[in-house]
């Protein structure tokens, strides 16, 4: 099948500002990750190669590893939940920060926070939840999606956000200086940092042999989320996991060079179990909460792959797609080519009108080049697309694709084609027989047609 496809909507529909916000971010980033990578090495590939083989083992081996991470981690005074969907996630979350008595809580930036709606599911119930990375906090007062896995405000430009700034009172006048608008965030969230009783993170790395997380940002604000609070939550994906703390010079390396086209990201944290009893600060009570929602269903399927991601968007930034419909035109957490993967695997079952992602993918491969883990994109997407068909799932404005291959089958029906595609080229597109046809022709150019010059040109070549 073709078609037009929801995403197309989108593309279409988004502000010449917001794309061009989006091609700007995307595109520096995908130039800043190719110097730094191949200034530092020699050869990028083996790197992610071995990050591929080390994430694979350990998906292989995923219930041995959690187990491991467990044991660990208890044994540092931490407290380890497992929770089996999102719903489960959130309750376990409510259910601890209610035995805390917390009413008030900051959150770094975690993709499995924003998978389940964390923040409005923790708002709803009671508990006031800042977000602390300046991206997040900013989607958090204009009431937004996130749009990009690394850069939640991909699509926002300075003078947006000192416009929310005034609105929300954070800015007493307008100034959409960058390092303006960066100090007044600073200014405000400082405070909140130290009226709140817990602290809740995601997790990038759970090393199995010591428990230890590991989590990094460009802002420091995990490390200040923690900091003055009594109670840390860790929400992690069960995916998270690598085998050993050596390991992590492998990942880091490679996280911080596709992300941002940093040798490093600007603060890792090392988390290794509650305060102790010789420690000056840091939350006296830790809680690692270990997700599925879906994971194992994925590891059970034919795109399990994908699990080996590290979330650092330069699939994303690479993306002609990406580049042109921006991230909310994926319509879930995760945009871009890892999210046309993930989205209808993860959610699909209650959203099975995700089944349409895979297919936002001209299936160039940019996607797989770029990925620190080597996650082959396109043939995930493809498997996807398979499944869809098989399950009768297609785009909403979809064209069979039976009449073009009898078409293209019949040497004498695609002779007189060719005949008369000539003079199509001059012909308006309202004249495509059906509406799906038109909407398909309308947002595409298609190369003009020399009605069959080729066969023409060949056949004479032969003769001579
Ligand atoms: S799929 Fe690969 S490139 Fe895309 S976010 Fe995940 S790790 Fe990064």
């Amino acid at each position: 099948m073709i078609g037009t496809q929801l995403i197309d909507e989108y593309a279409r529909a988004i502000s010449d500002e917001k794309q061009a916000a989006v091609i700007d971010g995307s595109s520096k980033g995908t130039e800043h990750r190719y110097h730094v990578l191949h200034k530092d090495y020699q050869d990028p590939d083996a790197l992610r190669k071995l990050a591929a083989s080390i994430k694979d083992h350990t998906l292989h081996h995923l219930g041995d590893y959690l187990a491991k991470a467990e044991q660990a981690l208890v044994a540092r005074g931490a407290k380890v939940h497992f929770a089996a969907t999102g719903e489960d996630a959130r309750q376990t979350i409510l259910s601890i920060l209610q035995s805390h008595g917390v009413t008030r809580l900051t959150k770094s930036k975690s993709m499995a926070a924003e998978e389940i709606h964390l923040n409005p599911f923790l708002i709803e119930n009671g508990v006031e939840c800042l977000e602390s990375d300046l991206g997040e906090f900013i989607i958090q007062l204009d009431n937004d999606e996130p749009s990009h896995i690394v850069k939640p405000i991909i699509h926002k430009n300075r003078r947006e956000i000192a416009r929310t700034f005034l609105r929300e009172g954070i800015a007493a006048d307008y100034n959409d200086d960058p390092e303006t608008i960066t100090r007044r965030a600073r200014v405000h969230l400082r405070a909140k940092y130290m009226e709140a009783q817990a602290g809740i993170t995601g997790a990038n790395f759970v090393c199995a042999d010591t428990g230890r997380l590991t989590l990094v940002t460009n802002e420091g604000n995990s490390r200040f989320g923690m900091a003055p609070v009594p109670v840390h939550i860790a929400l992690v994906g069960i995916e998270k996991i690598i085998p050993r703390e050596q390991d992590l010079a492998v990942f880091l390396n490679l996280l911080g060079r596709s992300a941002t086209g940093q040798q490093l990201t600007v603060y890792t944290e090392f988390i290794h179990g509650p305060r102790s009893a010789n420690q000056p600060d840091g939350p006296e009570h830790m809680h690692v909460v270990f997700m599925d929602n879906g994971r194992t269903d994925v590891l059970a399927s034919n795109c399990k792959e994908i699990l080996r991601c590290i979330r650092c968007g330069a699939c994303q930034n690479v993306c002609p797609v990406y580049r042109q419909a921006s991230g909310h035109a994926y319509r879930s957490t995760y945009g871009g080519p890892v999210g046309a993967v993930l989205s209808p695997l993860l959610f699909g079952d209650r959203f099975p009108e995700l089944a349409d992602l895979p297919k936002a993918s001209s299936l160039c491969g940019a996607c797989n080049e770029v990925c620190p883990v080597d996650i082959p994109i396109p043939d995930l997407l493809l498997r996807l697309r398979d499944k869809a068909h098989h399950a009768h799932i297609h785009s909403p404005a979809a064209i069979p694709m039976s009449p073009f291959g009898t078409l293209a089958t019949s040497p004498s029906l695609w002779r007189t084609a060719m005949t008369m595609s000539k003079a199509m080229n001059h012909l308006p597109i309202q004249v495509a027989p059906i509406k799906p046809l038109q909407d398909w022709l309308g947002q595409r150019t298609l190369p003009e047609s020399h009605g069959g010059d080729f066969r023409k040109w060949y056949k004479s070549r032969r003769k001579t």
